[in-house]
């Protein structure tokens, strides 16, 4: 057996023989009962079957050769250790067969507890136990149910019917007061349901029991809820699982036996402490299944201190040996404590930042460490506003929290009907079924939407993401009827009007209004909570991992700010500059009037005097946000979106010129605008008469701008401020583009700026793919490039990002096209490799080239840490994505290997 083994694949291992760094071949659970085993802590002897066997199973549809070899020594080894053999009679070995995946995948995969017992070895079983018959009868029936359930699919309900029969038939609703013989007669019920479903007798052959049981985890891979979560967790599908045979320890002995989990710390707050449930003669699953009230683990002191103190021992070294957050579960029998399972477990955000600064302080990891363990995902959701929920609001409802925030407002049921109240003043949550493309309007007027089906990449959550808007999905309670205009959750109605109150965050729904406070750590970031000086210990160890990343990393974080306003804003969330400025506000409100005269121009004299009327308002413009910006490097866009924004739709103008005919008034101006809407009317305005095609084609309009920002510049620093000015020439796609722009830009610098000390620098957005492709052209007529990441998107798939989204990108989602948005998170692939030979091209042809990038996807972690790795300098984001931006881009500047947060 020995040298057939050494020739053989190895498929399975014992305890003793794996690691915690073997999740990849033996799964979590397997890796840390083997790491556990090690450290000499009290684990049931067993083994694991590796995921490299399941996944030869799955492929070729049965096990490899030589798994059924080596179960069978492993076997043999183990009822030698426990002295103890599956299927006698007299002394049975029972074992547990467990899947466990490498990543944690709760609730997907199947586990079978008391394999090994059958008619006669439920005596012995008993005799062994000191003739405690109510125990082997309940183990038994525990077997056939999950046994039946997840190994031979009949269906659980009929089980617990019968069950609850039993505890019918004895007047309790307590399954403790089950005697032996209810529970034999349990038994013999479980089987007939058994036979019915199967068509066949429950397997009385224990090998043959553990066999199929085994098959079964590895057949639960592929059950559809575990496809479905896999994909939404992007987890990838060929993995694979486990399979651990443990030998069985019993909870269910009698008072003192009993089973529990725990966490070393408060996986909601990160509070130091012991946090835990405890269930006095129950097996396992009892815990979570929620069969009997749990006590909280502190009680396990008064009713068996021995294993308390034990308990909390190993919780400590577990804490000081994975240097985390550990949850582990386990079982009491007779007194003897033996350990389950543990891994590094689940946290809140907030959790996180907390017990990251905690183990610093406590030793145990240093900053980097901490930095490494929290994410720009976790720093985002602590800086949205909360619900204040002092006393223990009950929600009525829980979906999905597919978008965070926390919003409340009156109920509606239509698109239509949130426009209009929306347009009142009032706040809306839109509750649906479903939301479909005919919802979007409904959506963007809403505060937040509810929907009682889908999941996360239902057209409700992902629309609702990209708009940043609160979601909650999939509140299945809730009976949504639409033409009733009601839904009815938990035997009340609510109707049109009524206020709930949705938390994207937990997918909690409350009825009536919940205040909402805002986050401590953007009053942190605004600099009104001092964190020296304050005992929140989020606050604290938000500001400290902030600090560290801040000193590690390489790329900077610019803001995209339009206004005085918003650039103050993000200079207190740590920007280190703007790097997209956009113009085109500054034409709207009040300058409309200038503008239309602009576009309306009979000849040069017209438009010259309405660009000159503009010249001074723009100037105005860039010396609030210079003085703002003071020091730090300032990029203005030139205009950039296609002049017939600027003016009123087509339908309006049109009503406007008939009515006014009717009325006999004057319609020359109205008829004048009317006309050149239509004559300026694109099929595709993304794709028309826009960004440096503008400034090519109506004479003075980029000369105007350029001045503007100048004199502006020229202004502030006469004032003794320093401006450092960056003009942006928007959709170049050739280089003759940007010279023509330039040649004429730089004579007006020249003449403004004179003695003055003032640098202006002029580059080029890179966002049309030419523009990436003729990059080492581009470079010799631009100071730095931005990549414009979203048009870059939009033109490297051919996407209309306000058509697409909103229309198909579900379906995509959903095929896993791509897993997420590529107007969220960076295509690395297509766009990325835009972005990457624009760089090496465009630095190749002038060294020192600044590079950066602008758009949502600066402030998006995955997007972060792109740009860190393909050597950009900055990136920009709006002012509240910057705290996200400069996290992560100190955790990409200290990552050495890639980065597994899950
Ligand atoms: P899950 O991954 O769903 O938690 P587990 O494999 O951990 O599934 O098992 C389900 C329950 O059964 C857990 O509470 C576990 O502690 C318990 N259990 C598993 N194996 C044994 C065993 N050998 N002896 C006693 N209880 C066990
Ligand atoms: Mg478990
Ligand atoms: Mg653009």
């Amino acid at each position: 057996m020995a040298t057939q083994e050494t020739v053989e694949h190895k498929y399975v291992y014992d305890f003793a023989e794996g690691n915690k760094e073997l999740k990849d071949l033996l799964g979590g659970k397997g890796a840390n009962l083997a790491e556990m085993t090690n450290l000499g802590l009290p684990v049931p002897p067993g083994f694991t079957i590796t995921t490299e066997a399941c996944q030869a199973y799955l492929t070729t549809g049965r096990e490899p050769d030589g798994l059924a070899g080596q179960i069978e020594a492993h076997l043999e080894s183990l009822e030698r250790e426990m002295g103890r053999r599956l299927g006698d009679p007299g002394d049975p070995l029972l074992v547990s067969v467990r899947s466990g995946a490498k990543f944690s995948m709760p609730g997907m995969m199947e586990t079978v507890l008391n394999v090994g017992l059958n008619d006669r070895s439920v005596i012995g079983l008993s005799t062994q136990a000191g003739g405690n018959d109510r125990f082997a009868w309940d183990s038994y029936r525990r077997l056939i149910q999950m046994f039946g359930k997840t190994v031979c699919e009949v269906p659980g309900e009929e089980f617990e019917h019968a069950l609850d029969e039993a505890k019918h038939a004895k007047g309790t609703r307590n399954d403790l007061d089950l005697d032996a013989d209810d529970l034999r007669g349990l038994v013999d019920a479980y089987k007939k349901i058994f036979a019915k479903h199967t068509g066949r007798e429950f397997p009385q052959e224990p090998r043959e029991q553990l066999d199929l049981a085994i098959r079964a985890v590895f057949d639960s891979w592929n059950a559809e809820r575990a496809i479905l979560y896999r994909r939404q967790e992007r987890i990838p599908a060929d993995l694979g699982t486990a399979v651990n045979v443990v030998s069985m320890v019993f909870g269910n002995l009698g008072p003192d036996s009993g089973t529990g989990v725990a966490f070393t710390r408060d996986p909601g707050s990160g509070a130091q402490g012991i946090y835990g449930d405890y269930l006095a003669n129950a097996q396992g699953e009892d815990v979570v299944a929620g069969i009997r009230n749990t006590v909280p683990l502190q009680e396990l002191e008064q009713l068996d201190k021995r294993s308390y103190d034990e308990l909390l021992g190993i919780m400590a070294r577990l804490e000081e040996h994975y240097k985390d957050l550990c949850d582990i579960e386990f079982t009491i029998e007779r007194g003897k404590l033996w350990m389950l399972q543990t891994r590094v477990g689940k946290r809140t955000a907030a959790a996180a930042f907390v017990i990251a600064g905690q183990l610093v302080d406590e030793g145990l990891i240093d900053l980097d460490e901490a930095l490494h363990r929290v994410n720009g995902a976790q720093l985002a959701q602590l800086m949205f506003p909360r619900f204040q929920l002092d006393h223990d609001v009950p929600p009525v409802a829980k979906g999905i929290g597919a978008s965070p925030g926390a919003a409340s407002g009156k109920v509606v049921f239509t698109s239509a009907r949130a426009v209009e109240l929306a347009a009142e003043g009032e706040s809306v949550i839109l509750v649906r079924r479903e939301t479909n493309p005919d919802d979007l309007n409904g959506m963007i007027a809403a505060k937040g939407i509810l929907t009682s089906r889908g999941g996360k990449t239902s057209h409700a959550a992902v629309v609702a993401r990209g708009m940043g808007k609160t979601c909650v999905s999939g509140a299945d309670e809730l009976e949504v009827n639409v033409p009733a205009k009601k839904f009815t959750v938990g035997g009340h109605t609510v109707g049109e009007g009524d206020v709930v109150s949705i938390d994207g965050t937990t997918g909690k729904v409350y009825l009536g209004e919940v205040p909402v406070m805002p986050s401590e750590v953007v009053q942190y970031f605004e600099g009104s909570l001092d964190p020296e000086h304050i005992d929140n210990p989020l606050v604290r160890a938000v500001h400290r991992i902030m600090t560290h990343a801040d000193a590690a990393r390489r790329l900077r974080v610019r803001t995209n700010a339009d206004t005085g306003a918003d650039a103050a804003r993000a200079r207190r969330f740590g920007a280190e500059g703007i790097g997209l400025c956009r113009t085109e506000h500054m034409f709207l409100g009040d300058r409309r009037e200038l503008v239309e005269r602009l576009i309306l121009a009979a000849g040069a004299q017209e438009r010259e005097d309405a660009l000159a009327a503009l010249l001074p308002l723009q100037r105005a413009d860039f010396v609030e946000i210079f003085r703002e910006m003071d020091g730090l490097p300032v990029t203005v866009r030139l205009i950039d979106p296609p002049l017939h924004e600027f003016l009123p739709p087509l339908e309006q103008l049109a009503v406007n010129v008939a009515v006014a005919q009717e009325r006999g008034e004057d319609v020359a101006k109205e008829e004048a605008l009317l006309s050149a809407v239509r004559r300026m009317h694109e099929e595709n305005p993304m794709l028309g008469l826009r960004g440096v095609r503008l400034g090519l084609v109506i004479p003075g309009l980029f000369a105007m701008q350029v001045r503007a920002i100048a004199e502006a510049a020229v202004a502030v620093t006469r004032d003794g401020g320093t401006a450092c000015p960056e003009i942006m020439v928007p959709l170049v796609g050739a280089v003759q583009e940007l010279e023509t722009v330039r040649a004429e830009a730089e004579k007006i610098i020249a003449e403004v700026v004179g003695d003055s000390g003032v640098e202006v620098l002029i580059g080029t957005m890179i966002e049309v793919p030419r523009a990436a492709l003729t990059a080492g052209q581009i470079a010799e007529a631009a100071e730095f490039f931005s990549f414009g990441t979203n048009d870059l998107t939009q033109m490297a798939w051919g996407f209309s990002r306000d058509d697409v989204e909103g229309a198909f990108f579900w379906r995509y989602l959903e095929l896993g096209i791509f897993g997420i948005s590529p107007f969220e998170s960076i295509d690395a692939d297509g766009v990325g490799r835009l972005v990457r030979i624009a760089a090496e091209e465009g630095r190749a042809a002038r060294p020192g080239l600044k590079l950066g990038v602008c758009g949502e996807h600066g402030g998006d972690p995955d997007s972060v840490h792109f740009f860190h790795e393909v050597g950009l300098d900055y990136v920009s984001c709006s002012p509240f994505r910057v705290p996200v931006a400069r996290l992560e881009a100190g955790r990409a500047a200290i990552s050495t290997t890639g980065s597994d947060s899950r």
